[in-house]
């Protein structure tokens, strides 16, 4: 693909504050081998067509896959005309490493990065210990990466409480210093229902916090997957999707069809309610997302 139209000018922020239509973007991760990178640009093929306000692209816990991070993120920027956001992590990396990613990022021509901490090998659960010559936590990394450059700085939100807290205020705090530090989106982790989501927004704009929160959502496609993130990110799944997605537990086809039914719901229900985007984890497919999509009443 290759689309000679340059990036949109107007920043994510921007988007939100003047937008009266909801913002649809999707994450990719960087494929590890060529199988994966056909795999993905396919992938890309086939939903740049939707017009997505933005798309990004996780970073690793290793060297070889950031490298892979910041070349996806180069030549979607030089052969799309997606707006790009290059996640960055301060895990196991000194800030020279992190400085290297946010000058690497700006010389791609990015806007746009989505500051969170990471997760030490293990996940979520493990203890955090930050690298002797890096940062501490995701806060401290907006505040580095707005005092590197012009960047509009997004970060993670949390639904249901993040593993290491267990706690919905305190994570709402944190949200309230990251907007401190410089940040003007966020974004959730996966979950599974419309009301926890509205519960965060509540409690955010009760302590002040202005920030738009957009919506994550993983698109239900395979019965072990989607237990295995949620179980990592925290999310419990209600008993009524577990229920629903065990019926066709045996026919792969009954699971993605159910499961991308389940997903539209949650994403109908989040639109009606007033939420400013859908952000896709896309897994780097295109079935279920485009089939979500393409259902949504605006
Ligand atoms: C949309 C999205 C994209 C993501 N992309 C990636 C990715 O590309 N690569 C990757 O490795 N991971 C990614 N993650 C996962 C993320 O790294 C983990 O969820 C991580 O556990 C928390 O990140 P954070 O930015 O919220 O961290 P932080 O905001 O630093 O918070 C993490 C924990 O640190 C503690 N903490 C932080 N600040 C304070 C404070 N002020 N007071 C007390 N305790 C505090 C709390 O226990 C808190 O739960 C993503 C998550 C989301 C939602």
């Amino acid at each position: 693909m290759a689309d000679l139209e340059r990036p949109p000018t107007a920043t994510i922020a921007e988007l939100l504050a003047q937008s009266d239509q909801p913002l649809f973007s999707f994450e990719f991760f960087p494929p590890k081998d060529d199988a994966g990178s056909e795999q993905l640009w396919r992938t890309i093929n086939l939903l740049q067509p939707l017009r997505p306000d933005f798309v990004s692209v996780t970073y690793g816990a290793n060297g070889s896959t950031r490298q892979r991070t910041l070349d996806l993120t180069r030549r979607l920027a030089q052969e799309t005309s997606l707006r790009t956001v290059g996640h960055l992590t301060c895990a196991s990396q000194p800030v020279s490493e992190i400085d290297q990613t946010i000058s690497g990022y700006a010389t791609a021509g990015l806007r746009h990065i989505l500051a969170v901490r990471g997760d030490m090998p293990g996940g979520p659960t493990v203890p955090w210990q930050p690298h002797p010559n890096g940062l501490t936590n995701a806060t401290e990394l907006v505040r580095r990466v707005k005092a590197a450059g012009d960047f509009c700085v997004g970060v993670a939100a949390f639904c249901d409480p993040h593993p290491q807290t267990l706690d919905p205020v305190l994570d709402a705090h944190i949200l309230l210093d990251k907007q401190a530090a410089g940040a003007e989106f966020a974004i959730t982790q996966l979950f599974f229902e419309a009301d926890h989501y509205f519960a965060l927004i509540d409690r955010l704009r009760a302590i002040g916090c202005t920030l738009p929160v957009i919506p994550g959502l993983m698109p239900i496609t395979q019965i072990g997957q989607t237990t295995r993130f949620a179980e990592l990110s925290g999310a419990p799944i209600p008993s009524t999707v577990l229920a629903a997605l065990e019926h066709v537990a045996d026919d792969p086809a009954g699971v993605r069809e159910v499961g991308t039914e389940i997903t539209a719901e949650l994403a109908q229900q989040l639109l009606d309610g007033g939420a400013p985007g859908l952000h896709f984890f896309t897994q780097n497919r295109s079935v279920a997302t485009r089939a979500i999509w393409a259902g949504l009443r605006r």
